[in-house]
This record gives C-alpha cells, structure tokens and sequence, in this order.
C-alpha cells in the first residue's frame, strides 16, 4: 500500500516524539518505506532539549544545600558546567524519583530538608504536576518547572529556512491531553498534512499511509489515526488543570533557540512553590554545552549515525550529547535498535 501510495519525488515527513522514534527503530520500519520517503526524528524528546541553564539552575540548588530530585535521564544531561550526577559525586543531594508524586511523599517524610522537584517533559506529564500544586504540597516542597509545549516548537521549525518538512506525525500522548485542534493550524496556515499517530509498530505505518494519501490527494488535513485515544478536544480536565497551575511563555530549547509561548510557567498565585522565585537562583551563562552535531540531530538536520562521533567516541556510555545521554534521544535509541537501519 505504501508503496502504491509514494509518488515518484521525495517526500520528508518528520515526528517529535521519542516513543515514535523507537517504535520506527527497533522494528526496522524504514525498511518496510519506500527508498524516496523520509521519516526523520525531531525534537521529540523532553530531556534532549532541556536547555543548559535550567540544569545549571538544578546544580545551583544542590550547591545551596536543597535536595533536588529529578528523573534518571536528567542526571548525565550537561550544563555549562557539569551535570548533576557529577554535583552528587561531590556531596550534592540529588536523587533519582519516578514521578512527581514520589518527590511530593520525599517532601512530606523529610521536613527537615528543602525540597525541589526538576520537573521536565511536554504537555503528556504537565498535567499531573498542575495537580499537585493545585493540592497544595507541604511547604519544604517546590518546583523548578521545564516543561515545554509541543505544538508552537513544530511551529518554529517550519520558518528555518534550509529545513524541509512535507508532513507531520504527531504525538498521540500530547494529542490525548491537548486535542487534535492545536494540529489544525499545519493543514490550514501550512498547508502542511499532519496526522495524529499512535505508538505501535501498525499505528505509524498506517499513519504513514494517511500522510501519503493527503499528499495524493493534495488536500492536507488533520487525520486522527489514534482515535482510540484522542478527541478532538483533549482531556478538558487536564486541560483545565493546566490553565489553573500554569501560565503559557516563551521557553529555550536546547539545539534550536527560544521559541514563543513554548514553555510552562507556574502562575503567580503560586509562586511559594516556583524555585527560581523561591531561592532567588539567577543563572549568569546561558551557553548549552553540545558537540559540533547535537543541534543537528536534535531538530532533524542530521541522522545519528551521520554524526563523525557516532558509535566511535560517542555512546551511551561515553555520551558527548544529550541525545545519545536520554533512552529518548535519536542517537540513544539508533545506537540500540539502528542495525536493521544501518544494514539497510
Ligand atoms: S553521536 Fe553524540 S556527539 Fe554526535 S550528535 Fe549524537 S550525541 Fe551528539
């Protein structure tokens, strides 16, 4: 079907997401497309474009005697000037959590101690950190807020001049809390197709085949191949969660720059639990520690293994960027699963 469906010109169509990217990776789903089709990786992954100075911020609060917990991938992500596991090393109180929810219970069962909750992600985990605050955690508790918005990023990409994009295959987990209506400005303003795809292996290739059949028919749209998870409108009550705990700013993305009204910002009611408020951190270097190609892979200029380092000096356990650091990043996930890639 696909390959009845791809014209004769190529055509680049790319996701953000690093769910999508192993599912395409570890079941050799480029093998199965067309030579002239291109499924690239975007910045699809919360960890890879976490900007060097909020990990400068997480460091600064350990430095100052807080308790900072985070998720396991942030640990190796480098700063200006280090990472977190290295601050640990020299005496920093950094622990590893699973969810928000476990360093709220920290809080709780350690009153003597100031803690603060690194919390990173897109629009899927947003929700549930707007509801704690919402609950009112203890007051040793508060939050250095990176979450970033997925929607006005894809946005951005398509004014980089040397960068060609002829579909989109959107995350269905954003999609399941935000609704298929922040996609619609791709089709309208554009004219751009975008489909709305699940994870498994089926879901991508038949979102693959939406995509083409919008380009065959040259009317671009939004197609919800995920249906059995997203409604057009979201989760009104995550999305009300959001509204209350959050107001919407301009945020940096590591590789790719500032980009508007990207970013959560936790409102000023409450600014008690907002640690840049709180403890007064104010970061002076605002440089982002990558290697000569990071940026290139993470806004989908360049394919993993097309970086020099790749495999040779660069692994996961020797990572020189973010993206082979997080089990989300493309150069993580290709070093993994990319054999059938690479073979191919
Ligand atoms: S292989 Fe390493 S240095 Fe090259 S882009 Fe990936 S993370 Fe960066």
């Amino acid at each position: 079907m696909l390959r009845k469906l791809a014209p004769e010109y190529k055509l680049k169509f790319m996701h953000v997401c690093g769910t999508h990217e192993q599912a395409i990776t570890r079941f050799g789903l480029r093998t199965l497309i067309p030579e002239n089709i291109e499924v690239i990786p975007g910045p699809g992954c919360p960890v890879c474009v976490t900007p060097g100075e909020e990990i400068e911020e997480a460091i600064l609060l350990a430095k100052q005697g807080v308790s900072v917990l985070t998720f396991g991938d942030m640990f190796r992500i480098p700063g200006a000037d280090g990472t977190l596991a290295g601050e640990k090393a020299q005496g920093g109180d950094i622990r590893i959590v699973y969810s928000i929810k476990d360093a709220v219970e920290y809080a709780h069962s350690h009153p003597e101690k100031d803690v603060v909750f690194f919390s990173v992600g897109f629009e899927t985990t947003a929700p549930s950190v707007a509801a704690e605050v919402l609950n009112g955690p203890p007051e040793n508790f508060s939050l250095l807020v990176s979450h970033r918005l997925i929607p006005p990023m894809m946005e951005l990409l398509l004014g980089i001049g040397d960068m060609r994009i002829d579909g989109w295959i959107c995350p269905g987990h954003v999609a399941t809390v935000i609704g298929t209506e922040p996609f619609e400005l791709f089709p309208r303003v554009y004219n751009m197709p975008t489909v709305i795809s699940g994870f498994e292996p089926i879901d991508i290739l038949m979102s693959l085949i939406m995509l083409m059949t919008q380009v065959q028919s040259k009317k671009p749209r939004v197609d919800n191949e995920y249906s059995r998870s997203v409604k057009p409108k979201g989760n009104p009550r995550a999305k009300k969660l959001l509204e209350e705990a959050f107001d919407i700013v301009g945020g940096q993305w590591r590789g790719i720059g500032k980009v508007p009204f990207s970013a959560y910002k936790l409102k000023k009611e409450f600014k008690e639990y907002d640690a840049r408020e709180k403890y007064g951190i104010k970061i002076e270097s605002k440089k982002d520690i990558l290697m000569e190609s990071c940026h290139l892979v993470i806004n989908g200029k360049l394919k993993p293994q097309e970086c020099p380092l790749f495999s040779k000096t660069c692994t996961p356990q020797t990572p020189k960027g973010p993206t082979m650091v997080s089990t989300e990043g493309a150069c993580n996930i290709y070093y993994k699963y990319g054999a059938l890639d690479l073979e191919a």
